[in-house]
């Protein structure tokens, strides 16, 4: 083979025909570096060799021996061929048929040693193997008598031709350049990279296996936690503005509430508190169950800041969100003289008062306006702020690049607020600090009391009238309904419920008599606004929604959750809509439908009906689906993890403390290797 660098396209390292170049392409191998570092989704261990006599009836097994007869016939019908061969070991003989393979005859003639993988059965005439994969058999088999790997398969790529092509490139692995430090190597008695690499695609044994993986996943978690402790660094450098701590101002605050904090709210508030003395910049992300009380923890740290003259930003995913935190926090703050503003792009109003856009937009700059409520975009606006010592976003894990490269610009003064984030999609703490290692945390677990917890059913198709009945009278004694269903039209899929679909079966055939909305996306801004609003008002008394009522919505009056379709909607994501209901002093219910009776769903269904714990129900949703899919990883711009499980705590906490190390006393610039495998460990990690 001709001399090969890591850099060489595939297209020249050997010929490959246009549908598997294009295939490559499309999976991002375009260098020999790429394709080495394209790993096995998964290993087949077909190390293991029965001998021919021991097989039997049912068993997927390996045998080697010799072909003693092969042929092939056509069938006269069927127009197939049939592949008959006789294989023998030292134990005995077991008789082969493939079909439709024609020229496994001329490949395996009568006389090779041959490895053949495949199950076994009987027929009229005896035992078999059935259309067994097979390789000739050599000193390093490829395909079967090893542990195999498994790439995943795209069209017009199979495994088995994956593996043809990487196997006899192998060696190349040896040019990758080794980029940890000898010490973190043997203190954590890792593999070499090259090795490594060897042996993820074509292990040895399962404990060479295991060696590869944990040394290829601690490399990722290692650039991960890095990359992270690295921005950490870099944000906490900035000037922000030192908002002081002020036992008296915040005890009459916290007196003047409506009810009492719980310890998780004080101790979050606590927290969030002495990060505001600091004159660096916090960046903390609060997580707490749905209706845990986040909000007023919020509101304790704008209050705070907007005693000492500095402003606030609180921002919603949605405009109907920012609403009701407008009215929310406007009611928290009543007492105080401070002035809250609602800024969206179709509302401009002061708390109590309308107040033309122009004035709100000036009064804002002049820092008439304490608290600016607005969606996740107002940051991005052109609105001047005086003094923004505080931003804060709702139902957001973390503030993106973007938004911090703009709170970057927006005081005159060049320091950079205080960063909040609230989510109520509870993140277990060992794996936040791996996937948001560059935050703080804040945890409120425990709900507030008094809090009734809200009864689950799964419905079956027979019982659904005898809901409607219960729907029915709950409506009669004044409560409200919301109807969630995964899609907006009619589609194809049949059976798949749809928000226009229901919504008319309701209105026309099952409540005729009552007032019924409709809400999803595709609705413009002002018909969403009325709707909401009518149902807030108890004048609409079923609301049929796609998940726009996914986050945040409080209509305390409603008591009855009824999802539609509920298989295809994730764990946490149902435990989100169930959060809608049970925000009163009435019982409230959720009402599970689904028409599937696949075991992963009625394992995620009975899930939510034993337990109201977010908590335990995001664990269960990760042991279900996992991180990415439950956070919605590869959206948010999170580096290709190929290797490591963000679960494995233990190695995480080896990578966190060298990643800590390295970071904290700029060592990294004594390992530049590092440093450029952090530049190309993914193009979306930059380090700000
Ligand atoms: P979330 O964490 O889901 O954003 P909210 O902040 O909207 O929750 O709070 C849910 C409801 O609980 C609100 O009506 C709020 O006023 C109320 N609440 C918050 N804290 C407490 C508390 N300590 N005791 C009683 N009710 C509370
Ligand atoms: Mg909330």
């Amino acid at each position: 083979m001709k001399d090969l660098s890591l850099n060489t396209p595939l297209t020249e390292v050997r010929k490959i025909d246009g549908k598997r170049s294009k295939a490559l392409k499309k999976l991002g191998l375009v260098t020999l570096e790429d394709l080495l570092w394209y790993w096995p989704a998964r290993w087949d261990d077909f190390s293991i060799i029965t001998p021919i006599a021991k097989v039997t009836a049912g068993d997927e097994v390996t045998v080697a021996g010799n072909i003693q007869s092969i042929s092939t016939r056509r069938t006269p019908r069927q127009g197939m061929t049939i592949t008959e061969a006789l294989i023998s070991d030292a134990s005995g003989s077991i008789k082969v048929v493939w079909f439709n393979q024609l020229y496994l005859a001329t490949f395996l003639p009568k006389g090779t040693d041959a490895l053949l993988h495949g199950r076994a059965d009987y027929d009229s005439r005896g035992l078999k193997l059935s259309n067994p994969s097979y390789e000739k058999q050599k000193a390093d088999p490829v395909h079967l008598g090893r542990i195999v790997p498994v790439y995943s398969a795209t069209k017009n790529l199979t495994p088995k031709w994956l593996r043809f092509f990487i196997k006899p490139l192998l060696g190349n692995a040896d040019k990758f350049k080794e980029f940890l430090p000898k010490k973190i190597i043997k203190k954590h008695q890792l593999v070499g990279l090259s090795e490594a690499i060897k042996q993820i695609h074509f292990p040895d044994s399962n404990k060479l296996l295991e060696a590869a993986k944990r040394r290829l996943a601690f490399d990722e978690l290692l650039l991960l936690q890095i990359n992270a402790q690295a921005n950490k660094k870099k944000w906490v450098e900035n000037l922000s503005y030192q908002i002081k701590f002020d036992e008296s101002g915040i005890k009459k605050f916290v007196a003047s509430l409506p009810f009492t904090l719980t310890k998780d709210q004080k101790k979050a508030a606590w927290e969030i508190f002495k990060d505001l003395d600091k004159g660096s910049p916090m960046n903390r992300l609060l997580e707490g169950d749905v209706g845990s009380g986040k909000t007023v923890v919020a509101v304790m740290a704008m209050q705070l800041a907007a005693t000492q003259g500095f402003q606030s930003v609180l921002m919603a995913p949605t405009e109907i969100l920012a609403r009701q935190h407008f009215n929310a926090v406007g009611e928290l703050l009543k007492d105080s003289k401070l002035k809250v503003g609602l800024l969206t792009r179709v509302d401009f109003k002061l708390a109590n008062k309308d107040t033309p856009q122009k004035d709100l937009l000036k009064q804002i700059s002049t820092g008439k306006v304490d608290v600016i409520i607005g969606t996740h975009a107002l940051i991005q606006e052109k609105v001047g702020f005086k003094d923004l010592a505080l931003a804060i976003v709702d139902e957001q894990h973390r503030f993106g690049v973007g938004q911090r490269a703009a709170l970057k610009k927006i005081n005159k003064n060049k320091k950079v607020p205080h960063l909040l984030s609230m989510t109520a999609t509870p993140i277990p703490r060992t794996l936040a600090l791996a996937i948001f290692g560059d935050l703080d945390l804040s945890i409120i677990r425990e709900m507030p009391k008094g809090r009734k917890p809200i009864l689950t059913k799964v419905v079956v198709p027979m019982n659904r009238t005898k809901a409607y009945g219960f729907i029915k009278k709950q409506i009669t004694s004044g409560r409200q309904v919301f109807v969630v269903c995964p899609l907006i039209e009619e589609s194809d899929k049949l059976g798949v419920k749809s928000v226009k679909q229901e919504y008319k079966k309701l209105d026309k055939d099952i409540f005729p008599d009552l007032a019924i909305g409709i809400m999803h996306g595709k609705l413009k801004k002002e018909e969403k606004e009325t709707t909401m609003q009518d149902f807030f008002l108890n004048k609409i008394k079923i609301l049929v929604s796609t998940s726009v009522v996914e986050v945040g919505i409080d209509v305390p009056n409603a008591t009855v959750m009824m999802i539609e379709g509920a298989e295809r909607f994730g764990l946490a994501q149902l435990h989100q809509f169930r959060g809608r209901v049970g925000r009163s002093e009435h019982q409230s219910y959720c009402f599970l439908f689904s028409d599937s009776d696949a075991e992963n769903t009625l394992k995620r269904l009975s899930a939510l009906v034993a337990s109201n714990d977010g908590f335990y129900l995001a664990k269960r949703d990760l042991e279900i689906r996992g991180p990415g899919e439950v956070y919605g990883l590869r959206q948010s711009g999170f580096p290709d993890i190929q290797m490591a499980s963000l679960m494995d705590t233990e190695l995480l906490k080896l990578a966190r403390e060298d990643a800590e190390e390295l970071v904290k006393k700029n060592k990294l610039d004594d390992y530049p290797a590092i440093k450029n495998k952090l530049r190309k460990f993914s193009n979306v990690l930059h380090l700000e």
